[in-house]
């Protein structure tokens, strides 16, 4: 392995990216939108990957995708995206959430700072594996009320409705002018993600919970060669999802985020890598790459094909922001 370029600092690197980008897309977002409310006469183009912040949105347009062949025309790119990021599951483990979510970028970056200030843990199992069901729960939670709770024509009632159509703008909001209790639970989960490392994806993200699940099933685990292993625990202790690699033959952990930080820590060659079912074995890099490549290949895919701006004439936006805001 290179030693120059690691897993770590490759994941980092592509953390940051995606993270500047995300910035990037607010900042132009904001600017669209104070288009849109007459507060600017600039016009700048809305950012369809905004989108990818509404997951409840996307999931919505997925349940109608899969009952009525409709794809999304409300929030197209957030349905690109949620199937993107469904395909990178399953195929690239939670490479979402390794190496592209800011979300997981911030918590990754309070969890290093708990780490050196030796505070960082992972509870004992019998406190661990029930708090990790809060966010199965919640997954079952949106899931029932939208495939079970909420018939089809309800759904699509929804999606067109005022509160789904300026849903993007309701969340940039939320970043740009936080009220009191948005705050207090920002500090809150900061503070308990230096000593509970990565609380939020750990215990609360229905869509790490989602995206774990097809990783489950995905054909791309860590391996480890128990022949040539010396039991050093490196791995285990490098894992930033606390999982225990140097216990384990294959990782098909839902928590693993395909990182790669095992197989740098790991003292001896070849011992861990990533293999496609147990059979082939792949490059440490590969998952990273190819998660960044699905995301890629699945934009460039519906701007081809017209799944990702909406269809509404950009005049239009003039008229339903404003109104659509009032209302919803
Ligand atoms: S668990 Fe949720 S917040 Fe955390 S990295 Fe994954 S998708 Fe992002
Ligand atoms: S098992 Fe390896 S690849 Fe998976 S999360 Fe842990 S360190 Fe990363
Ligand atoms: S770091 Fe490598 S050698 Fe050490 S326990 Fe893990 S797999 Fe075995």
């Amino acid at each position: 392995m290179n030693k120059q370029i690691t897993p770590a600092r490759f994941r980092l690197a592509i953390q940051l990216v995606f993270t500047l980008f995300c910035v990037y897309v607010g900042f132009r977002f904001a600017a669209f939108l104070s288009w849109a409310l007459g507060e600017s006469t600039e016009y700048v183009a809305r950012p369809g990957a905004v989108e990818g912040f509404l997951p409840i949105s996307a999931l919505l347009g997925f349940r109608q995708l899969l009952s009525e062949g409709i794809w999304d025309v409300v929030h197209p790119a957030g349905l690109t995206i949620f199937l993107a990021l469904i395909v990178m599951a399953f195929l690239f483990r939670k490479g979402f959430c390794g190496y592209i979510c800011p979300v997981g970028f911030i918590s990754n970056l309070f969890e290093r700072i708990g780490r050196k200030m030796h505070l960082a843990i992972i509870p004992h199992k019998w406190i661990d594996y029930p708090l990790m069901t809060l966010k199965y729960g919640l997954l079952g939670f949106f899931a029932y009320i939208v495939f079970f709770s909420m018939s089809i024509r309800s759904v699509g009632e929804f999606m067109t409705g005022p509160y789904n159509v300026v849903a993007d703008a309701k969340m940039l909001a939320l970043f740009t002018n936080p009220t009191a209790m948005t705050m207090m639970v920002l500090l809150v989960l900061a503070a308990l993600s230096i000593v509970i490392r990565n609380v939020w994806c750990r215990y609360l993200c229905p869509y790490g919970a989602l995206l774990g699940l097809f990783a489950w099933f995905g054909p791309t685990a860590i391996a480890r060669d128990e022949t040539t292993c010396i039991d050093c625990g490196k791995c285990t202790k490098g894992c930033p999802s606390g999982i225990t690699v140097h216990e384990k033959m294959i990782v098909r952990s839902p928590e693993c985020i395909g990182c790669a930080e095992c197989i740098g820590n790991c003292p001896v060659d070849d011992c861990l890598s990533f293999s496609v079912y147990k059979r082939v074995k792949i490059p440490w890099f590969a998952v990273g790459i190819g998660a960044v490549a699905i995301l890629l290949g699945f934009y460039l895919w519906a701007k081809m094909t017209s799944h990702w701006d909406p269809s509404v004439p950009a005049e239009m936006f003039r008229k339903i922001y404003p109104m659509f805001l009032k209302i919803s």
